[in-house]
């Protein structure tokens, strides 16, 4: 059987591998899986998703799912409303999330809200294969409502999690840049509501992208750069396509890396709660000194967002989540928020009353080093089994690829999940052990890919 799921749901060129003939399957086969229970189904707004939307649709309706379709929403959005409704089986969202503009995809939810578990996406893809799908009499097809009240409810709940009177008391300058994505129907308004004086760029919700590509990385992002540091704004925010991930710009117009916006976020979370905070063997040392230093611990999961927040769920965790910008605030829903995270941020600022750039430079500095290393995909466990050999002896994680911790730095190596490569991420408090180790890190895949072909 052919695996449809990736990290993260199902993705796709649009009328290459992602077509109207498989929405209706996956709808189909996810309304077998929902035992034709309630859903909900939301999107991007991605040109082809009214056409992905309304077949994913028919497949749940064919199966007997009363679709409650909530339009152009934040993913976010979308899994709070399941969360809250305590009666929903799940969703479906057609979202390709950060990827290009010709991509689409479709991504299921179950009842708590949460990306669905790796055996539940895999009950679907056995369905699909097998095409055991389940046929309503004609009596019991599915209905299908709009409901246009999902970005409201979720407004409202994020508000409630923050201090909003301390947020407006500061009133600070941000600048918003939701990517012509998802969050445009949500974050400016947040910003808003929080007592911001907001300035919006790529405001407009539309599926061609034409202010930046989707995903929120620095080089996508120079308009905003740009804008942060001639309005003199404190802050600016950047989301992509589906508003699940947030990254930050300082106060002086520079971007801010994802590890550095996840330890502050983490600190805060750590002094506010206490606990543990959940997050990828990939994520740099940085969180482990700041967490550690407010007297937290961190629990460190394979990469990917569905373990994170399912690590969290059934740990009790306190925050969690990954340097690209998603992350995860458990007492408001067990999934990456965009919005949430600006919310949050804005709060630390106020609480903290100091620039970003400059809680960014009291940070603890690592040197970051990664490569990769093509290894074709038939060769990748025999290399993975060889380099857990020639690590024997060290100090070695092995939640995720090999991780060699070293008295003053490490390295990770794993293989992609959807390239056939080896990635090496290095990691020193000076540039030259970081590419000390990188360097190792690469000729340990090297001697692995030796070994496995001396012993074909
Ligand atoms: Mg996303």
């Amino acid at each position: 059987m052919t695996r449809l799921f990736g990290t993260n749901g199902i993705r796709g060129v649009v009328g290459q591998e992602m077509t109207a003939d498989l929405a209706v399957k996956v709808g189909h086969a996810a309304g077998t899986f929902f035992e034709g229970g309630p859903v909900a189904l939301a999107r991007d707004p991605r040109l082809s998703g009214p056409m992905l939307a309304r077949a994913g649709a028919s497949g749940l309706m064919s199966a007997g799912c009363d679709v409650i379709d909530l339009g152009v929403v934040p993913t976010p959005c979308a899994q709070y409303y399941v969360a809250k409704s305590g009666r929903l089986k799940g969703a479906l969202v057609v979202t390709a999330s950060h990827n290009p503009r010709e991509f689409n995809g479709l991504k299921a939810i179950d009842a708590r809200g949460m990306e669905m578990r790796r055996e539940d996406e895999e009950s679907i893809e056995s369905i699909l294969s097998e095409g055991r799908y389940r046929i309503a009499a004609w009596s019991d097809v599915g209905s299908i409502r709009p409901d246009d009240s999902a970005p409201e409810r979720y407004l409202d709940g994020i508000r409630a999690m923050v201090d909003v009177e301390s947020i407006r008391e500061r009133g600070p300058t941000v600048v918003v840049d939701p990517g012509n994505g998802a969050g445009c129907i949500t974050t400016p308004y947040l910003a808003r509501d929080l007592g911001c004086r907001v300035i919006s760029l790529n405001g407009q919700a539309d599926g061609a992208f034409p202010g930046r590509m989707p995903e929120p990385t620095a080089e996508h992002l120079d308009h905003l750069l740009r804008v942060v540091s001639e309005t003199h704004a404190d802050l600016g925010v950047a989301h992509d396509g589906d508003a699940d991930r947030a990254v930050f710009v300082d106060d002086r117009g520079a971007f801010v890396e994802g590890d550095k916006s996840l330890a502050l976020l983490a600190r805060a979370a750590i002094r506010a709660h206490g606990g543990t905070v959940v997050t990828p063997v990939s994520t740099s040392s940085l969180i482990d000194d700041v967490v550690k230093g407010e007297g937290g611990t961190v629990v460190r999961t394979r990469v990917g967002s569905p373990i994170v927040a399912r690590t969290m769920f059934e740990t009790g965790a306190a925050f969690g989540g990954e340097e690209n910008g998603g992350v995860i605030f458990p007492e408001h829903q067990f999934c990456r928020d965009g919005a949430m995270a600006l919310a949050k941020m804005l709060e630390l600022l106020a609480k903290e009353g100091k620039p970003l750039s400059e809680l960014v430079a009291a940070l603890p500095r690592y040197h970051i080093k990664k490569a990769n290393v093509p290894v074709p995909v038939e060769e990748r466990d025999a290399v993975l089994t060889a380099l857990v050999g020639l690590a024997k002896g060290r100090s070695v994680d092995t939640t995720d690829g090999v991780k060699i911790r070293e008295a003053d730095g490490s390295v990770l190596v794993r293989p992609s999940g959807t390239e056939p490569i080896f990635r090496v991420y290095a990691e020193a408090r000076t540039l030259a052990r970081a590419d000390a180790l990188a360097a190792e890190g690469v000729e340990l895949i090297r001697n692995a890919l030796g070994q496995g072909k001396r012993t074909q």
